[in-house]
């Protein structure tokens, strides 16, 4: 039988990234709107990235008895005091959007160390008798510009270490195995073999 999960988002990119990933497990995951589900505004008033994740999981709690999964994640950039970090969607958004949060980003990094690292947080509810904790991170440098087409967010500026490539310009199948969030998935998968929820 296969085992669902309900993500707490309304990102379609988030849907998309965790369904590829977990799809190919036998794992369904249905999104907020695909049960017709309306958490409305959740305030992300979380110290760190697990607070805000399992407030996000939490909300959804009251709604279904099916396992929840939510994440938080952030770009944090060394010589920016781990900035945006827990406000990466703010940053960008209090700027007009990411466009803008790339020039912002590139005229405080002149001549500044680039170092950066993506972290993904992903708590799991409805499994255990508490709320399980994933978390993911991709090391990375800010480029000089933005390079590639794909992904979301601050993607074209996040160069993978590994790879030398930023994350819009590998592809989702390349992406899903190398990030943050991809990172966070399989531990959450291995977990779930572990306990036999997945076969
Ligand atoms: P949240 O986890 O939905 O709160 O996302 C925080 C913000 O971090 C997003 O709005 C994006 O700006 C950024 N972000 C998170 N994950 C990624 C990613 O995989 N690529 C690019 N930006 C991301």
């Amino acid at each position: 039988m296969n085992f669902e999960i309900v993500l707490a988002t309304n990102n379609a990119h988030k849907l998309k990234e965790v369904r590829s990933i977990l799809a190919p497990h036998k794992i369904v995951v249905y999104g907020l709107k695909d049960l017709n589900i309306d958490i409305g505004e959740v305030d992300e008033n979380g110290k760190n990235y697990y607070e805000n994740a399992l407030i996000k999981a939490q909300a959804v709690q009251r709604f279904t008895n099916k396992a929840i999964i939510a994440d938080d994640s952030g770009l944090e950039i060394l010589a920016l005091n781990n900035e945006p970090g827990l406000h990466s969607a703010r940053y960008a958004s209090s700027l007009g959007g990411h466009q803008e949060a790339f020039k912002d980003i590139f005229k405080r990094l002149e001549g500044k160390d680039r170092k950066a690292r993506f972290v993904c947080d992903i708590v799991l509810l409805n499994v255990a008798n508490k709320p399980l904790l994933f978390e993911g991170i991709t090391e990375g440098h800010i480029t000089e510009t933005a390079h590639g087409e794909t992904g979301f967010g601050y993607d074209p500026i996040f160069l993978v270490d590994e790879l030398g490539l930023t994350y819009a310009e590998i592809g989702d199948e390349i992406k899903n195995k190398v990030s943050h969030r991809g990172k966070a998935l399989k531990k959450l998968l291995t977990f779930l073999k572990i306990n036999q929820s997945i076969r």
